[in-house]
């Protein structure tokens, strides 16, 4: 069989533990035997990121910048225990969050959907996805305590002129925050979560709590209805599908009583609360795939959990691993269905999905890693826990 040409390499941002041992072998076991793959190499696992004094994390976001689509693996956040443990220069900072500075994007989580693993919600059949604003709020707020006197809220404008006013005359102790976000960042997130829906076919509801929070919220919901007007409605309704602003509460509600299939588009804390619902309901944070979309349409793939430690200090004494790979998986899949798009090779965005349906196949006849032996349920199958290795060999043969 000949193997499928590519012409824009993928950005391949490579990464730590036993994502990183992962990497290696999706790549030979399931990529590589099939297609021609070109990617251009960033080695962002912890050790690099040190030695290059994390510039290899910039330059790696730049070529994401420069060629539209990225694959990332799972890399370390330091804290101080893994200062010690890496010998590091310094505590560098979150590369995904590095890397969304740089492409000022938002992140979209979706439940990977498979037969025998069933959603604690009965009705939920198809994914939901959290959008979720990256930029603000109480990430980035001024908070402290008050005693008896006056909080206030000054705002001094360029020309010297002030305003203010009382948030609260204490009369004993309490507590004050001050928050914010910017026009610019809400634009940003409202021009991505419109270019996913649009791209994905899915509707999108946004939510906030504009009549409590009323110029606060009400700014998140007037930027996204005049940004849709003026540049969305007509793709909508071209495309068959709806934009909905509504109140947070009455999303709440209505998604649990879906069938999922929609675009949850939610501010910062909003978004850090409802995907950990989303992804536990749908059964394992090891079945979610995360994406970085950027207004300007680039494109980051990723798994949305962690470098999974705890197996990768099995696996290095030399113990039986059964380590998820799936997400790990769509998240290549992503990406190169996404350059076969951009590039206009449909073989590629073909291979995605053979790959894709491979994965689903082998789990629903099954074959599967050990976090999800205890989730699977169908009639007449025992499931059988596989090796993270053998897992990959046994969505090979189905390939
Ligand atoms: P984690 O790597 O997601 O793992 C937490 C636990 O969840 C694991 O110990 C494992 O449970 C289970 N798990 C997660 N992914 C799994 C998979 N693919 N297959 C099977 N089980 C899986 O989170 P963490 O332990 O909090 O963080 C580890 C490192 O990852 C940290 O250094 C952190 O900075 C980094 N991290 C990176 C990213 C990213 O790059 N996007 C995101 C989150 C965390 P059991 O041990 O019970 O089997
Ligand atoms: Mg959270």
């Amino acid at each position: 069989m000949e193997k499928i040409k590519m012409k824009t390499p993928l950005v391949e941002m490579d990464g730590d533990e036993m994502t990183r041992v992962l990497w290696q072998w999706i790549k030979e076991i399931l990529i590589e035997p099939y297609v021609d793959l070109k990617t251009e190499y960033y080695d962002l696992g912890l050790v690099n990121r040190d030695k290059t004094d994390d510039a290899v994390t910039v330059a790696a976001a730049e070529a994401t910048r420069r060629y539209g689509v990225a694959v990332k693996c799972a890399t370390i956040t330091p804290n101080a225990q893994r200062v010690e443990e890496y010998n590091l220069k310094k505590m560098w900072k979150s590369p995904n969050g590095t890397v969304r500075q740089i492409l000022d994007g938002t992140v979209f989580r979706a439940p990977i959907i498979v037969d025998g693993i069933a959603p604690y919600i009965p009705t939920w059949k198809k994914p939901i996805v959290i959008a979720r604003h990256a930029y603000g709020d109480i990430y980035k707020a001024v908070d402290g305590a008050a005693g008896q006197g006056k909080a206030e809220l000054v705002f001094t404008d360029r020309d010297g002129n002030v305003r203010t006013e009382l948030i609260h005359d204490f009369g004993g102790n309490g507590v004050v925050c001050a928050m914010h976000n910017t026009d610019k960042s809400i634009e940003s997130f409202a021009r991505s979560c419109f270019n996913y829906a649009l791209d994905m076919k899915l509707p999108l509801w946004f939510s906030t709590k504009d009549t409590i929070s009323k110029i606060y919220d009400g700014e998140f919901k007037k930027i996204f209805a005049e940004i849709y007007e003026k540049e969305y409605k007509e793709k909508f309704e071209a495309a068959g599908i709806e934009y909905m602003y509504t109140l947070i509460d009455d999303v709440v509600a209505r998604i649990i009583r879906s069938e999922g299939g929609v675009v949850w588009a939610c501010k910062n804390y909003d978004g850090d609360v409802m995907s950990d619902m989303v992804a536990t309901a749908y059964g394992s944070l090891a079945m979610m795939t995360s994406v970085l979309v950027s207004p300007d349409g680039v494109y980051e793939y990723e798994a949305a959990h962690g470098t999974v430690t705890r197996h990768y200090y099995k696996y290095i004494k030399g113990e039986a691993t059964s380590t998820n790979p799936v997400a790990t998986i769509f998240a290549w899949s992503g990406a190169l269905r996404k350059r076969g798009e951009m590039d206009g090779i449909k073989e590629l965005s073909e291979f995605a999905d053979n790959l894709e349906n491979a994965v689903r196949k082998t789990i629903e006849s099954g074959s599967m890693t050990g976090d999800l032996v205890g989730l699977f349920k169908k009639e007449g199958i025992k499931p059988v826990k596989l090796g993270s290795k053998e897992f990959l060999q046994a969505i090979a043969e189905r390939l």
